[in-house]
């Protein structure tokens, strides 16, 4: 949030929660706190509780019990460890994404964040560091903040596990994946995330946990954390606001 119209747009916000009662982030109707919902726009989100895949954290559709493993994680393991999302990726979840990633409702982080530290209380009660999956350079300059940079932020102020956002770096833009041969879009994926030699030391032995928004096919994080692990990080886990229910593909 860098510009003049950046700035601006945050202090009239800030104006309005100062003089306005708070409002629901999905309907505008009053609430009692800010940057919450209402009890219907609460009812609106999918929450993924168990049974789910313990690996990719994706719901099963019946009862499986606690720390079970797809059949797909099972042929096809994830380069992670375990993901967790707080929902699925569908209407007021994806408002709340648009929301922030597109017109700077900053206030929309505070809320996914929460849900997010819900979600994984597990994996960030043993992670060591969290680090958000990076925006290329030229989107970052666009868009003037990293939304998986705010979630993670906000997720390691209310859980007290220190960010790293400056170790993990985007590589250059890989050309589109669709059509390529597995085996070419691996090497493209390998190059998409870098972690400076100097950085490194951060990362030996470490469980880190890497937060984005929205997981929507795994590749990306699939590559991150990759990079992480060939990098020297112990293991990783994945934490993200929105599960893209499907297509899921973990193999990249
Ligand atoms: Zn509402």
């Amino acid at each position: 949030m860098g510009s003049m119209q950046g700035i601006l747009v945050q202090a009239w916000r800030g104006l309005q929660d100062a003089v306005l009662p708070p409002q629901c982030l999905g309907c505008g109707a009053r609430v009692a706190a800010v940057s919450n919902l209402c009890g219907d726009c609460w009812g609106r989100l999918n929450f993924i509780d168990q049974p789910f895949c313990n690996r990719l954290g994706t719901p099963f559709e019946t009862s499986m019990g606690e720390g079970v493993t797809s059949a797909r994680a099972l042929t096809d393991p994830p380069v992670w460890d375990r993901a967790r999302a707080a929902v699925t990726f569908e209407e007021l979840a994806r408002d709340l994404v648009h929301g922030l990633k597109y017109y700077d409702r900053l206030e929309n982080a505070d809320l996914m964040a929460r849900m997010m530290a819900r979600a994984g209380a597990g994996l960030l009660s043993e992670a060591d560091i969290i680090i958000p999956v990076p925006l290329y350079r030229w989107r970052l300059w666009r868009r003037r903040f990293n939304q998986a940079a705010l979630l993670a932020k906000r997720i390691g102020s209310a859980s007290g596990v220190p960010v790293l956002a400056e170790i993990l770096v985007r590589g250059r833009a890989t050309a589109t994946q669709v059509g390529l041969k597995a085996a070419q879009r691996r090497v493209n994926l390998r190059k998409a995330f870098a972690v400076a030699p100097e950085n490194r030391s951060h990362l030996a032995g470490r469980r880190v946990l890497l937060v984005d928004d929205v997981m929507t096919t795994g590749s990306t994080a699939s590559a991150a954390s990759l990079a992480l692990l060939e990098a020297g990080a112990e293991a990783v886990d994945v934490l993200v606001f929105a599960l893209v229910a499907e297509p899921f593909r973990t193999h990249i």
